[in-house]
């Protein structure tokens, strides 16, 4: 086992990993920009290094500086969190040049499931059910046009290298392609530097369904059940459960064994997300995440098992702490994203927290790296802290996260949280009866979000 890690995220994230280091006996390394000095996860590490200006190009995006930093420590392995150079093949080649662990999956891995269609070839061959689309990239608007006639209206256009709801367009008829084509192509060029693009059929009322999938690089993987995560504003998830309210037993693990046997496979080692849009009960391969997601909360609180310790073992060549037989739901988890943004618009809202308070009791669990007089630094994203509730089924979960978010006060910067107090008074999200539409229909009526 490691005896020091490295940290190379900020935020709620990089707490999350201090916090398993930590009970794992491990001596855990911050590091941060100069923006983040008085930073939550600075306090909280045993050691930091601050490896540059605010800016995220010069600091948690640079690898030099990240490499320097494990070097001058003495960290064996670096965990990357989720977002900055979490899915870098190149990072994680470069780790691996040094005599470095990376807590993750293999560069390989990472190249094959960052581009999306190759993603979706080897799903397929793999056996996983997809999205009907084009075989691959489109290269011309004649081409899409040909293709959106094939599979029929409405279709999606899609960046092979996109993410985070960006370099998406549909196109709802013929009309509407070539305009979806272009921009779809522009924003994947600058973006992700990028501009191949491919065609799906664009499913109208699916519901955002994910497995969790984890692998020991030796030949073994299991599967956690799924989340669901169809509350989304533009393509971005704001309220994430498990089990899905929509999902038999039998489903979960006709799908579950799928997506494990797809990594076993293929050797994967680590957290793994194979995401899925579900309609009419089947299942259509959407991408895969190679890391952990913001959301794994959820499945941690269903299963009762640490995510992260669990990615630092593999890592470390241990094996799981876990089979596919002693892996047993228990009860029901939802989660809310709590964003410094201000409704209706959701701009973001920096600035000076000058009140924090945490929910507590049974079942709560808040994941946040705020504290009284902390300042949201304007150049990261706006995710500051995540409310996580267990209860023993959905109802429970329920009224806990509304009982909960009462007790919660964030002052001196607006935040998502009155959203979520309104969205506990909807009959839908009571009764789970929503797809990956119904929260963008509700934020143009009782928002006027456009
Ligand atoms: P990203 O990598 O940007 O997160 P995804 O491929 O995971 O992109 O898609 C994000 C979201 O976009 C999905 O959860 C869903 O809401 C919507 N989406 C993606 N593909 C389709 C499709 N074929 N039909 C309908 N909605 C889709």
């Amino acid at each position: 086992m490691f005896k020091k890690i490295l940290i190379a995220n900020r935020g709620e994230i990089a707490l999350r990993v201090i916090r398993a280091a930590r009970e794992m006996g491990i001596v855990s390394v911050a590091v941060h920009s100069t923006a983040d000095s008085d930073a939550m996860h600075v306090r909280m590490a045993d050691e930091s290094v601050c490896i540059g200006p605010p800016s995220s190009q010069q600091s948690y995006l640079s690898i030099p500086s990240i490499i320097a930093a494990c070097e001058i420590t003495g960290a064996e392995a670096i965990h990357p969190g989720y977002g900055f150079l979490s899915e870098n093949a190149g990072f994680v080649q470069i780790i691996e040049d040094h005599g470095l662990t990376f807590i993750g999956p293999t560069a390989a891995h990472i190249r094959i499931m960052g581009d999306k269609i190759t993603a979706k070839d080897t799903m397929k061959e793999l056996g996983v059910p997809c999205v009907p689309g084009s075989d691959g990239g489109v290269p011309t608007v004649e081409d899409a046009k040909r293709i959106g006639e094939e599979i029929g209206y409405p279709v999606i256009i899609k960046a092979t290298a996109g993410g985070g709801g960006k370099g998406m367009k549909v196109a709802q008829t013929a009309a509407d392609m070539e305009r979806a084509f272009m921009t779809a192509r522009a924003e994947g060029k600058s973006n992700f530097g990028n501009d191949e693009v491919y065609i799906e059929k664009y499913l109208t009322t699916p519901r955002h369904i994910e497995i969790q999938v984890f692998g020991d690089g030796k030949g073994r993987a299991v599967h956690l059940g799924e989340r669901d995560c169809s509350l989304q504003r533009r393509h971005q998830k704001v309220f994430e459960e498990a089990p899905g309210p929509s999902i038999t037993e039998s489903e979960r693990a006709r799908i579950g064994k799928v997506c494990a046997d797809a990594m076993a496979n293929i050797n994967y080692i680590g957290a793994g997300t194979i995401e899925f849009l579900y309609e009419n009960g089947e299942f259509y391969f959407i991408e895969m995440n190679t890391r952990l997601q913001v959301e794994h909360p959820v499945t941690e609180g269903i299963f009762g098992v640490d995510l992260v310790r669990e990615q630092i073992r593999v890592a470390s060549g241990m094996d799981m702490s876990f089979t596919q037989e002693n892996l047993k739901i228990n009860g029901h988890a939802i989660e809310v994203r709590i964003n410094a943004e201000k409704l209706p618009n959701f701009s973001p809202c920096p600035g000076k927290i000058t009140q924090y308070h945490a929910p507590g009791g049974l079942g709560v669990r808040m994941d946040s790296a705020l504290y009284d007089g902390y300042s949201i630094p304007p150049y990261y994203d706006s995710l500051i802290g995540k409310l996580i509730v267990h209860g023993r089924d959905r109802p429970e979960a329920l009224a806990r996260l509304k009982r909960a978010l009462g007790e919660l006060i964030v002052d001196g910067v607006d935040t998502t949280i009155p959203l979520f107090h309104a969205l506990l008074e909807e009959k839908d999200v009571l009764t789970g009866d929503y797809n990956i539409h119904w929260l963008e229909h509700w934020l143009e009526t009782n928002l006027g979000d456009a």
